[in-house]
């Protein structure tokens, strides 16, 4: 895709933090508008948040994630949840979370940069939640990797509207075993689990004519985009120390660096 061939441009890194500030704001509205807090989902929400406030990209929605978090069991009390009052509660919450924006009043937008589609109904809120997971995986500390890794898993499950999305999302968060205590163990396999959805996609979008024909899915990186990643002479075989440095670099340090002010 070109924003790919564009990566050292700073303008591009720009647009991905605004991305980042962007699709969080959005998914805090898709949660409130379909209320889909409740009894069984209010911890992920916590966790999800808890990760928000220490390595969100955005300083602004390191605040707001902040101040949600304490004022958390006055807006959405934990006790009250009893299935007659149940929507009360949640029509309430809304009510007083109505005025309150998680990356402060700029945002959202209302539009997309770095994930701009061609069109008005591809790309936008769905590729700015996989660079935000991105940039949260990358700043995790070691220690903090299993946990940070559930608590994606759990926000995805319990608060992404795309039922084929989280449902697919879920069976690969199942399928890992044995804790992370690694970023790098946790970086990778976010990396990894979003090329498998690349690969689905590559086939079902070309046959199907679904998903923006300006930017076509592809197992990424590119070789253009990291020479070193790829083992020499192979196309299939990652040098996987290589690919986490990239990503510890794109999502990380270029992120943060043209960033100051947010
Ligand atoms: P996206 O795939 O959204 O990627 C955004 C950007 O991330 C790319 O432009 C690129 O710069 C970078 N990137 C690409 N691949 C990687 C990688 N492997 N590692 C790191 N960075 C990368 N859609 C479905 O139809 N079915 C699904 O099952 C499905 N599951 C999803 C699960 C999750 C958790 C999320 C967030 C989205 C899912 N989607 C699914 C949506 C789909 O993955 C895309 O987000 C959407 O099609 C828009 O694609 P895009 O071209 O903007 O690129």
């Amino acid at each position: 895709g070109h924003l790919e061939s564009n990566v050292s441009d700073t303008g591009q890194i720009v647009h991905a933090v605004y991305d980042v500030e962007e699709a969080t704001s959005t998914a805090f509205d898709i949660i409130l508008e379909h209320k889909m807090i409740k009894s069984e989902t209010r911890a992920s929400l916590i966790k999800f948040l808890q990760l928000l406030v220490a390595h969100h990209p955005s300083k602004r929605c390191r605040k707001g994630s902040a101040e949600l978090l304490v004022n958390f069991d006055e807006l959405l009390p934990p006790d009250i949840w009893s299935a007659k009052r149940q929507e009360f509660i949640i029509v309430n919450g809304k009510g007083a979370l109505k005025n309150f924006q998680i990356c402060g009043k700029e945002v959202p937008r209302g539009n997309w940069m770095f994930c701009r589609g061609s069109r008005n109904d591809t790309r936008g809120f769905s590729c700015g939640l996989w660079v935000l997971l991105h940039s949260l995986s990358v700043r995790v500390e070691d220690g903090e990797s299993h946990v940070a890794f559930t608590a994606v898993c759990e926000f995805i499950h319990s608060f992404f509207i795309c039922e084929e999305c989280r449902q697919h999302f879920y069976e690969m968060c199942s399928s890992v075993s044995t804790p992370f205590n690694k970023t790098r163990d946790f970086v990778l396999w976010l990396w990894s689990a979003h090329n498998k959805v690349n690969e689905r996609l590559m086939k079902e979008e070309s046959s199907l004519g679904t998903g923006d024909p300006k930017f076509p899915k592809f197992i990424w990186p590119s070789k253009q985009l990291c020479p070193s990643c790829f083992l020499a002479r192979s196309r299939i075989d990652w040098d996987r120390d290589e690919v986490f440095k990239f990503l510890a670099s794109y999502y990380g340090k270029m992120l943060l660096s043209t960033h100051k002010g947010h």
